[in-house]
């Protein structure tokens, strides 16, 4: 047994099926339960956004605030504090005399960067990283990472019929807090006057989980799935899982009691299917690291592209010439949140129809989307932009045609005020380019 434990909170903010946060409180007598606001996450980057953006930051204190709450009713509570991680981390192991560090697994390229520092520079801690995000442990996995499939279809294959550990019950008790710590932390602030349609934290998920198989929803899911609006046409669990708020193999359990209680049908498949879609992208992040925001990424071929600040923001603003495009844009920076057809639709747009660099728009997603997943975004992507492990290469969908068929009678586009204001697509066209010294005039 430890005197003193740490758990560093990040994509795992809940107390069920929570494996790091059992491990800790089974092995430590006092343990530290930290959230740390990176300060990185609120300077723009080097792709013009930040990584935190308002709807989510919202959603996150709101996650907080339920974590703090679930901790409190088990004996422990909840240190929020901003700064830089490692630094953060360093000074509470030396100042509490920490024995052991424990986390959820994370994909991040940064977050393990901090990770590794952490054990560099503390070799005698002992350190424990625990699988809680995706539904396979990876020693579970038929192949190693070296050799994942390279296509979905061949991944879903391999894995669909593998056993799928059942989810961890909630403690009932955790080990006591470090009592000292508990004036240090800073809290979070969230104003009543936003209205959000995603209220973050474990209950808000849990309740939707129960709300959405109570309905018959799940048995016509597949048929409504790719509706551009509405809340109950898919299963608006993204938010949640990409925080964390659920577990994923929670939401599994609860599909599978619904198919045997209910019905199980091609419909109920194509949730499981989606979840192994999230699930292909956990891996492929694993396997890519920082190749998952480099320009080329996995592709043989470099794609030419060159960057048109005035395209990019009119996409930003959904002033595009297209209305389909500028609907989907507002209702994304208004509600921080978009269908997947809507994103497939946007993403195709920015990449082919206004040729920009696709990372510019997966930065804005990260920054916009109150659901931002590292390995979903980043991944989707590169699979739209034809960089990823996707041997077929991108995908182009006809702007046109996507609007006839989802938006038939434009009412999407009115009630998000889709339409054109702006036909041209450049302000300045070739004729206006200057005419270069010594270069003769026809
Ligand atoms: C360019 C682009 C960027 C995206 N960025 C994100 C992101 O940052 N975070 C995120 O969670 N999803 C992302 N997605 C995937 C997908 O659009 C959302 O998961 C989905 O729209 C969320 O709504 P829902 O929960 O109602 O999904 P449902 O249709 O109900 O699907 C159920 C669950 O399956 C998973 N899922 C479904 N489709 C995908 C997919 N294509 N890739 C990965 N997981 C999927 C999600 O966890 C989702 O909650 C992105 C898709 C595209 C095309």
């Amino acid at each position: 047994m430890k005197q003193t434990g740490l758990i560093w909170f990040n994509n795992d903010l809940r107390v069920h099926d929570n494996p790091a946060l059992l491990e800790a409180s089974l092995h430590c007598q006092r343990l530290i339960c930290l959230f740390c606001y990176d300060s990185h996450w609120f300077k723009p980057t080097g792709l013009n956004a930040r990584p935190l953006g308002d709807t989510r930051h919202r959603f996150l204190n709101q996650s907080l605030m339920d974590l703090s709450d679930q901790l409190a009713r088990r004996g422990q509570s909840l240190i929020v504090v901003s700064g830089e991680p490692v630094a953060v981390i360093s000074d509470l192991i030396r100042r509490f005399k920490v024995e052991a560090l424990y986390r959820s697994d994370h994909v991040g390229v940064y977050e393990n960067r901090q990770w590794q520092h952490l054990k560099a520079d503390f070799p005698r801690l002992e350190f424990v990283s625990l699988s809680s995000h995706t539904l396979f442990r990876p020693e579970q996995l038929p192949f190693t990472l070296t050799s994942l499939p390279e296509s979905f279809s061949r991944f879903r294959r391999q894995v669909e019929a593998l056993d799928i550990d059942p989810p961890l019950m909630m403690p009932k008790q955790l080990s006591a807090p470090v009592e000292a710590l508990t004036e240090e932390s800073q809290g979070f602030a969230i104003s009543d006057a936003e209205q959000s349609l995603f209220e973050g934290g474990e209950r808000a998920a849990l309740a939707q989980l129960e709300a959405y198989f109570s309905s018959d929803r799940p048995a016509h899911y597949k048929h409504w799935r790719n509706e551009l609006d509405g809340w109950s046409n898919s299963t608006k669990f993204s938010p949640w899982l990409a925080n964390g708020n659920l577990s994923v193999r929670r939401l599994l359990k609860r599909l599978r009691d619904f198919e045997q209680e209910q019905v199980a049908n091609e419909s109920t498949y194509w949730i499981f299917f989606e979840l192994l879609w999230r699930e292909y992208f956990q891996w492929v992040a694993r396997k890519l690291g920082h190749k998952l925001f480099s320009a080329q990424g996995v592709a043989k071929n470099k794609k030419q592209c060159c960057f048109y600040p005035e395209r990019y923001q009119k996409w930003c603003h959904g002033n595009t010439p297209y209305p389909l495009v500028n609907a989907l844009m507002n209702q994304l920076n208004q509600t921080g949140y978009m269908s997947n057809r809507g994103r497939q639709i946007v993403a195709s747009c920015l990449v082919n129809e206004l040729q920009l660099d696709w990372r510019f728009g997966a930065a804005y997603f990260e920054q916009q989307l109150i659901d931002y997943d590292v390995a979903s975004n980043w991944g989707n992507w590169q699979y739209i932009a034809g960089v990823g492990m996707d041997p077929r290469g991108g995908r182009h969908f006809n702007i046109d045609k996507q609007t006839r068929q989802f938006d038939p009678e434009g009412r999407f586009i009115r009630d998000w005020q889709g339409e054109v204001t702006a036909p041209q697509l450049d302000s300045v066209d070739a004729a206006d380019w200057p005419i270069l010294p010594g270069k003769p005039t026809q």
